[in-house]
């Protein structure tokens, strides 16, 4: 076990997480009347560099321009497809604005050489990010919209741009786009933002059900938060995770939980897990094609396979026991659970190598989709478009299959295993570093960032450190590091 790994928690606490705030905004305001997201000169970079969204649309316009006050209604009329929680295509297009009237915004819209009100941009988010446009530049990534004077004709700009057919009047779930060809390597690279999802989701559930109920409970809390701070695939939720544990002793004194998310008080739901701005309210990789398919199981079950490709060989146990009494304490879906306690009964001999627990798992949600496939198409209950596979599909990893036939499919293990670790590990992941990289010199995220977390834990000050190094074990330096923590807050407390 390396001293890098037995330091991580430490570093993970000191760590720096991403641009706070920008989702925030995003949230914020989508969640006001307005749907367009309204940019200055603070928000602009970050804003555009954390969207999700793959192409932007930014309004250069003046508060006091009665066209600009006509055009805001057509231009809603758009957002409303594209933004916020309830947005009917999310995910897909940013919709902002930027008032230029704003005495605070003048630089800004001198940089994008604005020229009459309202003027519209378009391009990939990131292009806008600490940059500028000039009239007669030969070759940009950004592009004025030059037919846009009505929502219909907005909307027709964007879908030639991207070979869409959005329709004003589309309703949640109706011609959706959704990421339905299965057989496609890059699409999951999508589901890093599912992942934070799914984990914030499942962090507000046990807020909403006060499901910290007794020790058995908090221990098994305990145990998946500190496989959270040390192997999430984002540093959000990592921070997150370790502020928790640091904090868990005054949080939940004695196992009794504080849930409450408003005030300052100290309280389990004022340590969002993974940021105050997630979760956003809707999925990308997991979204279904029907409103109540897919979502948060699917982001559940991606988040099981990222962390198990993450763990190393010496954790590969507790990181099966901390997922099995997670599902079994946590999960509120009674068939789910009783079904995955099953199986989780049924591993009699301690994993010791990350491998066996990577194709446990993957073997595992096999068994689930197996099962599944008999249950939904009697009751036709799955997603029309995503029906339950044994997976991988032969398109997806043909090397994974040494035979195969309607009965039985002979697998090349080792072909599964290296196919699981780089699909749920860097591919998983390529776009956020690809944005991390794009996006900002400073903030750049080292090549093996989200796969060893471990780099962060170099930021760890040398006594701190060598302290922790003495520990045995990543996860019992983890758990160890933790409670001398507690210990000395509180001795230090009944000392004054
Ligand atoms: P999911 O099965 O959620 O899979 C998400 C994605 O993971 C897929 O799109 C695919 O890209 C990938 N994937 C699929 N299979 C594998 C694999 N074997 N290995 C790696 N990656 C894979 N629902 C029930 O009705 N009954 C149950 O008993 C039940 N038990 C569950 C237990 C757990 C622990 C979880 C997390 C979910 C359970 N569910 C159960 C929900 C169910 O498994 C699906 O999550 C849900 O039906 C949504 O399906 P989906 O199409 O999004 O694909």
């Amino acid at each position: 076990m390396s001293l890098v790994h037995l330091l991580l928690f430490a570093g993970l606490v000191i760590a720096a997480s991403a641009s706070p705030g920008s989702r925030l905004i995003l949230r914020e305001i989508a969640d006001q009347k307005d749907k367009a997201v309204e940019l200055n000169t603070t928000n602009f970079d970050s804003v555009l560099k954390d969207t999700p969204a793959k192409y932007a649309v930014v309004e250069f316009f003046a508060h006091w321009c009665p066209a600009c006050r006509n055009y805001k209604p057509h231009y809603e009329k758009v957002a409303r497809l594209f933004n916020g929680p309830d947005a009917i295509h999310p995910g897909i297009v940013l919709m902002t604005r930027v008032d230029c009237a704003m005495k605070t915004n003048t630089k800004l819209c001198d940089k994008f050489s604005v020229s009459h009100y309202p003027m519209l941009f378009w391009g990939p988010p990131t292009k806008f990010v600490s940059a500028s446009w000039e009239p007669r530049k030969d070759k940009s990534d950004i592009l004025v919209i030059d037919d846009g004077r009505t929502a219909e004709r907005l909307l027709n700009w964007i879908n030639k741009q991207i070979d869409s057919s959005y329709g004003l009047d589309d309703q949640k779930f109706e011609n959706e786009q959704a990421l339905s060809n299965i057989t496609n390597y890059n699409q999951i690279s999508q589901a890093v933002y599912d992942v934070e999802e799914a984990t914030a989701e499942a962090f507000d559930i046990i807020l909403v059900h006060k499901a910290i109920k007794s020790s058995e409970t908090s221990a098994s809390f305990i145990r998946f938060i500190q496989l959270l701070a040390a192997r999430h695939l984002s540093r959000r939720c990592r921070k997150g995770a370790a502020e928790i544990l640091v904090n868990y002793d005054d949080l939940c004194p004695s196992g009794n939980c504080s849930y409450e998310k408003t005030g300052e008080k100290n309280t389990l739901g004022n340590f969002p897990i993974c940021g105050k701005d997630v979760p956003r309210g809707y999925y990308m990789f997991c979204r279904g094609s029907k409103n109540d398919t897919r979502g948060f199981s699917c982001g559940l079950w991606i988040l099981m396979h990222s962390l198990s490709v993450r763990i190393e060989d010496g954790e590969s146990h507790f990181a099966f026991t901390a997922i099995c009494d997670f599902v079994n304490n946590f999960f509120m879906c009674d068939e789910c659970r009783m079904h995955f306690n099953d199986m989780c009964s049924s591993v009699k001999t301690p994993f010791k190598k990350a491998r066996d627990f990577v194709l446990w798992v993957w073997s595992t949600h096999n068994k689930v989709n197996e099962r599944l496939m008999k249950d939904e198409a009697s009751l036709s209950s799955g997603d029309p478009k995503f029906p339950k596979i044994i997976w991988p599909p032969k398109e997806l990893c043909p090397l994974c299959y040494l035979s195969s036939n309607q009965k039985s499919i002979d697998w090349d293990l080792d072909h599964v295993y290296k196919f699981l670790k780089n699909y749920y590990g860097p591919k998983l992941v390529s776009l956020y570093k690809e944005k991390s990289v794009l996006e900002s010199k400073e903030e750049t995220v080292p090549e093996t960032e989200d796969l060893t977390v471990a780099t962060n834990a170099l930021v760890v000050p040398i006594g701190a450190a060598l302290a922790i190094a003495i520990a045995s074990c990543a996860f019992g330096a983890l758990a160890c590091y933790w409670r001398t923590q507690q210990k000395n807050r509180k001795s230090r407390r009944s000392w004054k």
